[in-house]
């Protein structure tokens, strides 16, 4: 075994770990079988990017993920001239690879990305299919097994950064949100390698947490926080210091909020 698989504890896992909530994987499958993009939308870390990693996996398509930000352009996506020893070359991005491979392209927070990218994106979108390299002049017809998977996170959506209606209108869309009790339980004692108790324990926790009335906090506790607080315990870490650090502190940068949210935490240790 080796020491990254010793530090994982079992070994790579085949297939990423990946517990159901609904009909998503049907009609993320059905939407690929039939060329349609798909749209995810849903609070941070409430599992869209494992969501499509165990997609992925299970269709057998390649992946390439791009997180995007306020200065990611179509450029970024599609590819670029580089100058090497023997002159200029062109490298393809990860979008042209994976219509290239005919694979998924997933655009994490899309609604970050430049306006331009909805010039590259539109026409893969749609019936065409078509991706048009500029700067080469190349014109690619994306396999069947291509697919673009897109997410965004609808709580973080102002009016300059909302998806424009005639992008959202090519996707077929799934609201994703934090699982019920008894899934969340199953993926935290999952990803965190804790018993069942002290997963729902956790879990209760969060879902405490979550329906406070905080106007002060930007955001509730995401499935990716509980995991985090229940590594730390089963790390050793009291559990109060636990929900400080992957918790509290997360969550609020003001001081009276982490208090109000460790008097939560003390109700539940
Ligand atoms: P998002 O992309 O929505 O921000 P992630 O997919 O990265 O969130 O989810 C955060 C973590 O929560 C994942 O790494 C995984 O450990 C866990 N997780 C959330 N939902 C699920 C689920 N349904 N099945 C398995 N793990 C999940």
């Amino acid at each position: 075994m080796s020491a990254l698989e010793k530090l994982r504890g079992t070994g790579v896992p085949d297939v990423p770990f990946y517990q159901s909530l609904g009909n998503e994987e049907v009609m993320f499958e059905q939407a690929w079988r039939h060329g349609m993009p798909v749209l995810i939308k849903g609070p941070t870390g409430c599992g869209k990017t494992r969501f499509v990693q165990y997609m992925a996996h299970r269709l057998g398509l390649p992946l390439y993920t791009v997180a995007c930000h306020d200065d990611l352009s179509a450029t970024d996506l599609v590819g670029r001239h580089l100058i090497g020893a023997d002159g200029t070359w062109w490298q393809d991005g990860p979008l042209t690879r994976a219509v290239r491979e005919g694979g998924i392209c997933y655009l994490d927070e899309v609604v970050e990305a430049r306006q331009d990218t909805a010039v590259v994106l539109h026409p893969l979108a749609d019936d065409r299919r078509e991706l048009f390299i500029e700067r080469t002049g190349e014109q690619l017809q994306a396999p069947p097994g291509f697919m673009l998977v897109v997410s965004y996170n609808p709580g973080y959506q102002n009016l300059l950064k909302g998806m424009k209606p005639s992008t959202r209108q090519r996707f077929v869309a799934l609201r994703f949100d934090y699982p019920p009790a008894d899934e969340e339980t199953r993926i935290v004692a999952n990803e965190a390698g804790v018993d069942h108790a002290l997963a729902a324990q956790v879990v209760k926790l969060g879902q405490a947490l979550r329906r406070l009335e905080q106007h002060d906090l930007e955001e509730v506790a995401s499935t990716r926080l509980l995991i985090f607080t229940a590594r730390m315990i089963r790390a050793g870490m009291s559990p109060r210091e636990a929900c400080l650090a992957c918790l509290a502190e997360p969550l609020s940068d003001d001081v009276q909020t982490v208090a109000a949210l460790m008097d939560v935490v003390d109700v539940h240790f």
